[in-house]
């Protein structure tokens, strides 16, 4: 926090989201247990408060969170003073006529969401808003690039937001093809509040994309099945962002499945060799990148592709094996080999 304090530019602000153990593990019980947390996040975030860099925190709730007003205050009641907070509910039960005075006495932040849960409906609570884009359609979560016609749709609610309010902040949550941020320029530029600097980072991010079209991307892979984005989102547990990203470039042509049931991977990809023992929790495998998978125990692409060729149940249950207990896991050469560079 001291270091996106020190080296991040003058005017820039940050907006962060309260943890999950917040929000909803420790959510149900109003107490010591959880006023320590908050305070354990505020301390944290004070350098960023102080300095000016931080805009608001974020809470946002847990699906299943419904309706309950007295809980809701019991709740806002205890947050730490001295920051802003804006609040995503994902229940439907929370857009009544009820809710927002509650929230416009703490001065939170109703945040007007674009996503499959709820409607986009603008409710303004606070002397600043608060919106998030996930993206439109059943699956939005993980890759959604906004059209300018969806975008346009938009200017409506943004202007009737914007004048009503001190602060608008306007949120894209979508990270893996960096879609968010011409997403979230181009919102500027309907504005008319696009500055020099901006148009210049706003045509970089255009051509970044035009650049970056290429294989089938990862919006459309999770677009093929119920369990797919869960499968996604170990695998990015597993390997990180970017080598998961490497993996879905990998065209299915290369990959060569031998044996693929829940006990045991035989695939060869590439040049490379995979083989995956359910029993005895192997893998075994012989690309370069590999030598260091065994030190840090985050899967290659290789791997990664292989899983992500698998029949969906079968991926899901060894991700989810894996996932669970790496530690149990043996990644290892073929013995007698010397790895491939
Ligand atoms: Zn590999």
């Amino acid at each position: 926090m001291l270091g996106w304090n020190r080296f991040s530019p003058k005017e820039f602000i940050f907006c962060a989201k309260i943890p999950q153990i917040i929000t909803h593990d420790k959510l149900a019980e109003i107490g010591p247990s959880l006023e320590s947390e908050l305070d354990r996040f505020a301390e944290l975030m004070l350098p960023l408060n102080n300095s000016g860099k931080l805009g608001c925190l974020l809470l946002q709730m847990p699906p299943k969170y419904k309706y309950d007003l007295s809980h809701l205050e019991s709740f806002l009641s205890i947050l730490p003073h001295g920051f802003k907070y804006a609040i995503e509910f994902r229940h439907k039960s929370w857009l009544q006529d009820s809710t927002w005075p509650l929230l416009s006495k703490y001065n939170v932040a109703y945040t007007i969401v674009d996503e499959p849960l709820l409607p986009p409906e603008v409710h303004i609570t606070a002397d600043f808003a608060y919106i998030r884009w996930h993206g439109q359609g059943q699956r939005p979560w993980y890759d959604y690039h906004y059209t300018e016609e969806e975008l346009k749709s938009w200017m409506p609610k943004v202007k009737e937001i914007e004048p009503s309010v001190k602060t608008t902040y306007g949120y894209f949550n979508n990270h893996f093809h960096g879609y968010a941020v011409e997403n979230a320029l181009r919102i500027l530029q309907m504005m008319g509040k696009l500055t020099p600097a901006q148009g210049a980072a706003f045509n970089r991010a255009k051509g970044h994309l035009e650049k970056g079209k290429g294989p089938e991307g990862l919006g459309e892979w999770v677009k093929g099945g119920d369990d797919r984005p869960k499968i996604i989102d170990l695998l990015s547990a597993l390997m990180g962002e970017s080598r998961l990203a490497r993996a879905l470039a990998i065209h299915d042509e290369e990959v060569n499945l031998k044996t693929a049931t829940s006990e045991k991977v035989v695939a060869k990809i590439r040049d490379y060799n995979l083989t995956m023992d359910f029993e005895t929790r192997t893998i075994t495998h012989d690309c370069g990148d590999w030598e260091r998978s065994i030190e840090t125990r985050q899967l290659c692409k290789h791997v990664g592709k292989v899983l992500l060729s698998l029949p969906e149940k079968t991926a899901l249950g060894w991700v989810t094996q894996i996932h669970e207990d790496p530690e149990a896991w043996h990644f290892q050469k073929p013995i007698g080999k010397t790895v491939a560079t």
